[in-house]
């Protein structure tokens, strides 16, 4: 029986292993690598806090790119949302938890799928350390020294904790009032409330993690510095449709004119009341491939100029959100700055000092907190990755990095990866967040669960090519 291993089982891992249950008609074995608390559900679908919601809509979220209402269907048909109107709900922001339960009910069936097609499922409660290619098979190293052979192998491991800011003092990093993974909930218990905290970074994490201490009785102020301190924008027109941008958007368009168009647009729509939300979403179904045309310059410049506002154009938070999140920055519970972060000094066990020039009042500034919560974003740089995983495939030249260090130089097509020397690997995939480099958007549930399912379709075809 042919042998297909998937490392990571988060959303990408296990819409993968569905799609590939669903649509074989050759008895398979597919075994997933992945710790037992994130299975199915990733660092995304598994929060801490009821109140950490998903960013899109429920009529958007469906796991399948072909049962578009696939999501919305199986909420209705449960007794706490069966008595509420069915738009309502599409048109709605759910708990990220409840989208958890959806991936794990998905993989129950699958699973049942699985045993009347004779698909053979193991899962493993482990990490992935290390792998090698061989001619006809991939060999994966876990956590525990056990080595399993697969014929085919697939790599989604996805989101990986943020990378701790550069510092004068990086030996802080080791403090135990520091918190690299915010999606953790230790981030948010157990905090001395006679000082502030600092979150670093301004984005959708940033605002999980500001609920997550409020939950949890934090009574101080919370600071939160990021380069830009952009303000943090809300879906204030979802559902409005704008179609002129698309009309003129040409193939071979420098990044220049893109963003002539842009501005072009906004400005429109701004004199019609509108904000730039519905100029921004009518992109959307072009960014890979606009990403795809760009030159290596103009990603640059895309990376140094624009990916921030990019950033905060494009992850908005739903409006009562964002009317809390608006309402504590009145109230002064919230600092938002924009500054650069030069060091953080631990003074006493449960005081640390931060020092950062304030972009804003252009001066040094400094104060003080008890506990800093890393909010950046998850790092893509495969060589500053805390997880080996990656890092070992890398510097064994199994696998390399785009020009911009966002990912793994992928064949998108095929899902193949490259090695060192742009040889494809014939059985060793991967998708998700390891492309962005080479797609950029490849991040949302709407670009995955194509991603899945059009890798499931692949690998079965090669399977019978063989
Ligand atoms: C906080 C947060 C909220 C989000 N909200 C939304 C949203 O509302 N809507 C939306 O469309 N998208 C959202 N996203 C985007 C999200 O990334 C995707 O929707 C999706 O969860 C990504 O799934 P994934 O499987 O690719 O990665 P992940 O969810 O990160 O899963 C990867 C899995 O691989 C495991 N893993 C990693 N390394 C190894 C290894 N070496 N060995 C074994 N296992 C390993 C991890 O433990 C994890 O379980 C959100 C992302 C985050 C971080």
């Amino acid at each position: 029986m042919l042998k297909i291993g998937i490392i990571g089982g988060g959303f990408s891992g296990t819409m993968t292993a569905v799609q590939l249950i669903s649509k074989t008609d050759i008895p398979l074995s597919i075994t997933i690598i992945n710790e037992k608390e994130t299975l199915n559900k990733g660092f995304a679908y598994s929060p801490y806090s009821k109140k950490h919601i998903l960013n899109v809509i429920t009529e958007k979220m469906s796991a399948f790119p072909d049962k578009p209402h696939d999501f919305l269907d199986w909420v209705m048909h449960r007794n706490d949302f069966s008595t509420l109107d069915r738009t309502f709900i599409a048109n709605s922001f759910l708990p990220r938890s409840l989208y958890g339960e959806y991936l794990v009910s998905i993989w129950e069936n699958a699973k049942i799928v699985a045993r009347e097609k004779g698909v053979d499922i193991v899962v493993i409660d482990d990490s992935a350390v290390d792998l090698d290619v061989n001619k006809n098979n991939v060999e994966v190293t876990l956590k525990n020294d056990i080595k399993i052979i697969f014929d085919h192998c697939v790599i989604t491991t996805g989101n990986q904790v943020p990378r701790n800011p550069t510092i004068a003092n990086m030996d802080f990093y080791n403090s135990k009032n520091y918190f690299q993974n915010p999606w953790s909930k230790e981030s948010v218990l157990n905090i001395d409330n006679s000082l502030p905290v600092l979150i670093i970074g301004n984005g959708l994490s940033m605002v999980d993690t500001v609920f997550g201490l409020l939950e949890n009785g934090f009574k101080n102020k919370i600071y939160s510095i990021s380069p830009n301190g952009f303000n943090i924008l809300t879906h204030r027109h979802h559902g409005l449709k704008y179609l002129k941008l698309e009309e003129e958007i040409q193939e071979n368009m420098s990044l220049y004119d893109i963003v002539k168009l842009i501005h072009k647009h906004i400005k429109i729509v701004r004199e019609y009341g509108v904000s730039a939300e519905p100029v921004i979403d009518s992109i959307r179904p072009y960014t890979q491939k606009i990403w795809k045309r760009l030159s290596d310059t103009e990603k640059k410049i895309f990376m140094s100029r624009y990916r921030h506002l990019w950033g905060v154009a494009r992850h908005r938070i739903p409006i009562h959100s964002h009317d809390k999140i608006q309402q504590l920055r009145i109230n002064d519970i919230l600092l938002i700055k924009s500054g650069i972060i030069s060091n953080f000094t631990e003074i006493k066990p449960n005081k640390i000092l931060v020092e950062y020039f304030d972009k804003k009042e252009k001066e040094k500034k400094e104060f003080e907190v008890s506990r800093i919560i890393n909010c950046t974003g998850p790092e893509s740089n495969l060589s500053l990755l805390e997880n080996s995983f990656l890092k070992n495939c890398l510097l064994k030249g199994i696998l390399k990095q785009d020009s911009l260090n966002l990912g793994i130089v992928t064949d998108t097509v095929t899902f193949q990866v490259l090695d060192r020397y742009n040889n494809r690997h014939m059985n060793l995939f991967t998708m998700g967040s390891n492309l962005k480099g080479e797609l950029w958007e490849s991040t949302a549930v709407s670009e995955l669960r194509l991603q899945a399912q059009k890798l499931a379709q692949f690998i079965l075809s090669n399977i019978k090519n063989l």
